[in-house]
């Protein structure tokens, strides 16, 4: 019957799952227009493998809601995404960050990386430049690197407009991460095309590296791959000793996870 038309039929937990997530996006709208004090943003640090200093971090966004108390990015960046919303989350974001900036003057940036979540269908937004030119020239000028990442899945849908748009930045001297790497479907061919330099190893990957063969198979042809194209590997979601070494032992050049580092606000961070 799929395709005509027809009626579907709710069973109880799925419509109330449903309500809530209508209620959810109600809130999320109401609450990025006039209640922008309910969002926050942590810091995940990355480290490199072979030394274990820090490199870099990731800039994550939280929302707490005074009803429905923290909802997670996994639930309302696509509530956001549906309802037309995400150049207002991402506004939301770099006001936060820039309200840590003091913090991260503070720290020692040189050179270090400072990593923001771009949904790519916001790539050819003309707001979103007018949004990060000015964000990325402050974070330069107290010695961070910017980085936007870009989830693998929606790379190959990438018009040649969005890809211009990305070498610019590159140009800019923004480096490009490609997120979630391992669970979308880049063409070697594709990702030579992209103005890529870094490839973030998906943590599913990560995560049973060493005790499956398959996925420490899929994490060395990453990094085979990555080298041949001249490319810096990022590996999330360390949470053992043990797939760290493993990583160590693969040469993978960086690493992010809770063994590490939990993403937390700023104040709570060591920067030196
Ligand atoms: P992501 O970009 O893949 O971010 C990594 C997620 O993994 C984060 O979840 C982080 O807290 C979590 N994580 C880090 N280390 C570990 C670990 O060792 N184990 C486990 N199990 N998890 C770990 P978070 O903060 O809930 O974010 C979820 C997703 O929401 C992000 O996935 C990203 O796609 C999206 N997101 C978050 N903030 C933003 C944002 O400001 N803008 C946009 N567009 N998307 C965002
Ligand atoms: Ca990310
Ligand atoms: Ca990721
Ligand atoms: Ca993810």
């Amino acid at each position: 019957l799929a395709g005509r038309a027809c009626y579907r039929i709710y069973s109880p937990a799925e419509s109330l799952r449903s309500q809530h997530q209508q209620r959810l996006s109600e809130a999320l709208l109401a609450s990025l227009k006039v209640a922008r004090d309910e969002f926050s943003v942590v810091y995940q640090s990355q480290y490199d493998l072979s030394d274990g200093s820090m490199v870099g971090m990731e800039a994550l966004l939280r929302w707490q809601h005074p009803l429905y108390g923290s909802v997670s990015p996994e639930e309302f960046v696509p509530l956001a995404e549906q309802r037309g919303q995400i150049h207002e989350l991402t506004e939301c974001l770099v006001d936060c960050i820039i309200q840590d900036m003091h913090l991260l003057a503070a720290g020692k940036g040189q050179g270090r990386r400072l990593s923001i979540n771009i949904s790519a269908r916001q790539i050819v937004d003309g707001r979103l430049e007018k949004l990060l030119e000015p964000f990325f020239e402050k974070v330069r000028q107290i010695g961070w690197n910017p980085e936007i990442e870009i989830t693998e899945t929606h790379l190959m849908n990438l018009s040649r407009r969005c890809l211009d748009k990305l070498r610019d930045y590159g140009c800019k001297g923004v480096t490009l991460a490609i997120d979630d790497f391992g669970t979308g479907y880049s063409s070697l061919a594709y990702l030579h095309a992209l103005p890529v330099n870094v490839l973030k190893i998906d943590r599913q990957f990560v995560q049973r590296i060493g005790s499956s063969g398959r996925d420490t198979r899929i994490v060395s042809a990453i990094l085979a791959i990555a080298e041949a194209l001249d490319l810096e590997v990022v590996a999330e979601g360390i949470e053992t000793e043990a797939q760290m070494r493993m990583l160590q032992e693969l040469k993978c050049h960086r690493g992010q996870g809770y063994l590490m580092a939990r993403p937390s606000p700023l104040e709570q961070m060591h920067l030196d």
